[in-house]
């Protein structure tokens, strides 16, 4: 089986050759085999292409030249894949007639390899054939969602479909229309220039130096926001990315590196989107008998829940640890609730789910990301509110907040624990303090530290050499709380800033940060004491609607 990665491959060549043939989806369990050759940041799309032909089911290969980072695959796979054939294509970079003419003797080029590698005759007929089987799909004419940017994995393109109640079409080089040739050729030479033009001129991909065809994809009336997709560590898309937020779509960039992992977090990115244009699955149970409206917030660290009566008055809440068992935490936490509210289950008309494990727990009638729902509580606790700063055990958000307490926009963090509740976590575990003693001191700084790298595992050892030097616990601190700051800045930078700012989330909790924020934005940042219970409280008022 012969796989390949790229669009502009020529698919109808092997077809003239009756080989089987297949697009590889590229997905990697992770990069342990790619990193033995690679620099650890090259473009991710490559290295799971590189794990894909360490391990893959095909023994024949072929590459296009694109960039820099496939040139790289292509010269380990070479070198250490297992391949019977392998072939880099050369693809040109601008679309005109000389770069048209070029290219048909790229796939004149590439069929003779393919032939002396196999024996077998190419028949350009049964190839022109295949390609005139070929029709373009109807341009959407009812509201979709377009998912744009770099490619992704087919599974990839399943998950943001089996979120939106709107169709999504893959308008990412994986899910693009067929190649089709502009007339049937009529000698072996016609069908090579044929199908270079039919290749070159589909919509051009990132890689391309003209891109302009690429806006037919944010044309159509029809389109209700975009999810666009970037893949870490390769440089040509977030340029669209960034141009397409002068667009008035809405539009949600997800990033991914194409292993499997971190799919909660990217759920409540699609998920909070979604919601914030109304575009969201609900499924909604309603006992007409109950009085009582709850919130629950599955968090990574925490369980809240919040009980409010009719009037919208907090009548009851709690916090229990998440512990391993999600399902049973929302259960107690709820329950707990409820008896400080001295009500039972029946009394209850409607219960709203949240957090990171929202869909995991039974308890909730249904299920709202912490993101719309911490906009919820905060604009109830404080209606002037626009910039929510919500730090949780693993995720730290900045939520912008329309007058009416909806979601504006909203940026949160990477998969990794920096600037989340967990770094501080292990940071104080190296000080030998509970976040409890952390959060409740008051620092007097005398001297300016720095810690400079906001990997946990690295920002731990700078620590213990802080440790090591004798520096003072409070200066360490406030080097500390600098580095989250400088993370929630990036985060305000991405999502814009706008006054009043309210601090939600456990780590709300440490008095030192909330003031080094204070002092990073030159403005007060409200802390109110229901600061951990905010998400469950929004999820509480979202049930009472
Ligand atoms: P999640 O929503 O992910 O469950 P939480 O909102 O419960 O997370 O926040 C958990 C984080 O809050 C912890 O990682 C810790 O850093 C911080 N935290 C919890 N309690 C306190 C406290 N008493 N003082 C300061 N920080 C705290």
């Amino acid at each position: 089986m012969l796989g390949y990665v790229c669009k502009y491959t020529p698919a109808a060549i092997l077809d003239g050759f009756s080989a089987e043939h297949r697009r590889i989806s590229p997905t990697a369990q992770d990069f342990s085999g790619a990193d033995g050759f690679a620099h650890a940041n090259l473009c991710s799309f490559a290295k799971s292409v590189m794990e894909s032909g360490m391990h893959g089911e095909f023994d024949e290969l072929v590459l296009t030249d694109c960039c820099d980072s496939m040139r790289r695959a292509y010269d380990v796979l070479r070198q250490y894949g297992n391949f019977k054939f392998i072939y880099l294509l050369s693809l040109p970079h601008c679309v005109n007639a000389c770069s048209k003419e070029l290219f048909a003797q790229e796939l004149r080029k590439f069929t003779k390899a393919y032939a002396d590698y196999s024996g077998k005759a190419f028949d350009w007929q049964l190839a022109a054939k295949t390609l005139s089987e070929n029709t373009e799909p109807p341009a959407q004419s009812a509201p979709y969602i377009s998912l744009l940017g770099a490619r992704t994995s087919d599974n990839f393109a399943d998950f943001v479909h089996s979120l939106s109640d709107l169709p999504v079409q893959n308008d990412t080089c994986g899910g693009q229309a067929p190649v089709c040739l502009s007339a049937m050729p009529n000698s072996e030479e016609e069908f090579y220039a044929l199908y270079a033009d039919a290749l070159l001129s589909g919509v051009s991909c990132m890689r391309m130096t003209d891109v302009a065809s690429r806006r037919r994809f944010t044309e159509n009336p029809h389109l209700r926001g975009i999810v666009y997709h970037t893949v870490k560590f390769c440089d040509y898309y977030p340029y669209e990315y960034a141009a397409l937020l002068k667009s008035d779509i809405p539009t949600v960039r997800v990033e991914t590196d194409l292993t499997l992992g971190s799919e909660g977090q990217l759920k409540t990115r699609l998920e909070a989107f979604f919601e914030t244009m109304g575009e969201k699955k609900m499924h909604e149970n309603i006992n007409t008998d109950g009085k009582y409206f709850a919130g629950v917030d599955s968090g990574s660290t925490s369980t809240n829940a919040v009980i409010l009566d009719a009037n919208r008055k907090i009548v009851g809440s709690a916090i229990v640890p998440t512990g391993t068992r999600v399902a049973q935490s929302a259960e107690r936490a709820l329950t707990e609730a409820m008896l400080t509210a001295g009500i039972q289950k029946e009394d209850i008309a409607r219960t709203v789910s949240t957090g990171y494990g929202r869909s995991g727990i039974g308890a909730g009638d249904r299920a709202v990301t912490e993101i719309t729902c911490h906009a919820k509580g905060a604009h109830f606790l404080n209606p002037e509110v626009r910039t929510v700063i919500d730090i949780g055990g693993q995720d730290s958000k900045v939520i912008r907040l329309n007058a009416d307490g909806s979601v504006r926009n909203f940026q949160m963090n990477d998969k990794c624990a920096a600037g989340t509740g967990r770094f501080l976590e292990n940071m104080a575990r190296v000080l030998e303090m509970t976040v409890a003693d952390m959060g409740a001191r008051q620092l007097s700084v005398r001297e300016n530290l720095k810690i400079s790298n906001m990997c946990t595992v690295f920002a731990e050892s700078e620590v213990v050499s802080l440790i090591a030097e004798n520096k003072r616990i409070d200066d360490i601190l406030d080097a500390l709380y600098a580095a989250v700051c400088s993370k929630v800045n990036s985060l305000l930078t991405r999502a814009g800033r706008e006054g009043k700012y309210m601090m939600t989330g456990g780590v709300a909790q440490n008095r030192g940060l909330v003031q080094k924020l204070e002092n990073t934005l030159g403005e007060t940042v409200y802390v109110y004491p229901e600061a951990q219970i905010c998400g469950a409280l929004g999820a509480a008022l979202l049930a009472s609607e």
